[in-house]
């Protein structure tokens, strides 16, 4: 394989962005007839899905969250304007853009749709080339924003997460847990023998590696708002919400013992294969923890299981029990 083609097929995996034909806009309309309509003008450019029935919304949307939301104002239980307002206030669906179809166009009914969050309106009778070119603009702007978003939080060999992302969002998510009194479980990790690796079969080599090793350690992550960084070059770091210290222990040898099975030569290494070093430690719930002093703890453990002959995991566990 030369350089060139080793290089396009990792970014051509890692960017394979979305177009439009692939996103899915759900339609909310208490009204068959006009439900039908809507979908059937939509569904020449899009995915479409609807819903009669508002009180469904949210639910359907932590479910499968999509792209864009046609929404009907005049509806019973509760009316467009209300449900747009709970879409906004949801950290789930808050980026997703409404449209509203409102048969009623005055100066008040506009100013609460913009005042709820919409994006964008479109009035009854509904003209198919307004709808659809108003549907497209806005879309397009998502795809163009989640693109951004994409390759702004990225790690471009990888695909995890980078620095910026760790730096600017997981303090976030330390606040917020801190303020749940709930803890935050944190793994170093990094490639033993790495150095090793690319001195004896090259860079490109050494990309494919950690590619896999990156699709292998994502696969072992249990939840959705867990996530992955890539560190350094070779050194990852794992962050796990709402998490005790047995599940966070499990997921680090869970994914020890994954980069051991995939069994990728490294006669660099005494074993003759890849394989990780991990550190782990689980922030204390009651109060705010330092990010830095987070990672640098569970560093001190990765460098432990590093002395202690690598392949391994060490934690916090470990050395209670090494203590008594
Ligand atoms: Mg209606």
């Amino acid at each position: 394989m030369t350089q060139t083609t080793a290089y396009t097929t990792l970014e051509a995996s890692v960017y394979a962005s979305k177009g439009l034909a692939d996103c899915k806009v759900l339609v909310v309309d208490d009204e068959q007839s006009s439900c039908l309509l809507i979908t059937t003008i939509l569904s020449d450019i899009v995915q479409c899905e609807f819903l009669h029935d508002p009180a469904r919304v949210i639910d359907y949307c932590e479910k499968q969250p999509p792209d864009l939301i046609v929404l009907d104002i005049n509806m019973p239980g509760i009316n467009g304007i209300e449900l747009c307002q709970q879409l906004k206030q949801n950290r789930n669906t808050s980026a997703c853009p409404v449209v509203f179809i409102t048969g009623d166009g005055n100066a008040e009914t506009q100013n609460k749709c913009w005042q709820a969050g919409a994006s964008d309106y479109v009035r009854k009778p509904v003209v198919a080339s307004t709808l659809v070119h108003r549907v497209k603009n806005l879309l397009q702007s998502k795809l163009r924003l989640d693109l951004l978003t994409e390759l702004t939080f990225k790690d471009q060999l990888t695909a995890l997460y980078n620095r910026y992302y760790l730096f600017t969002e997981i303090p976030t998510q330390l606040k917020r847990l801190s303020r749940e009194s709930k803890s935050l479980g944190v793994i170093m990790i990094d490639i033993d023998y790495f150095k090793g690796f690319n001195d004896r079969y090259g860079h490109v080599a050494g990309d494919k590696c950690l590619f896999d090793v990156a699709q292998t350690l994502k696969d072992q992550l249990p939840g959705p708002h867990d996530s992955i960084v890539r560190f350094g070059g070779e050194e990852f770091s794992v962050f796990l919400p709402d998490t005790t210290q047995e599940e966070c222990r499990n997921i680090g040898q869970r994914m020890v013992d994954a980069i051991a099975n995939l069994s990728i030569d490294n006669e660099a290494s005494p074993l003759g294969k890849v394989t990780i070093s991990a550190g782990y430690v689980i922030s204390p719930p009651t109060n705010t923890p330092d990010l830095e002093q987070l990672l640098s703890e569970a560093d001190l453990y990765l460098y432990e299981a590093k002395l202690a002959g690598k392949a391994r995991l060490t934690g916090s566990t470990e050395k209670q029990n090494q203590a008594c």
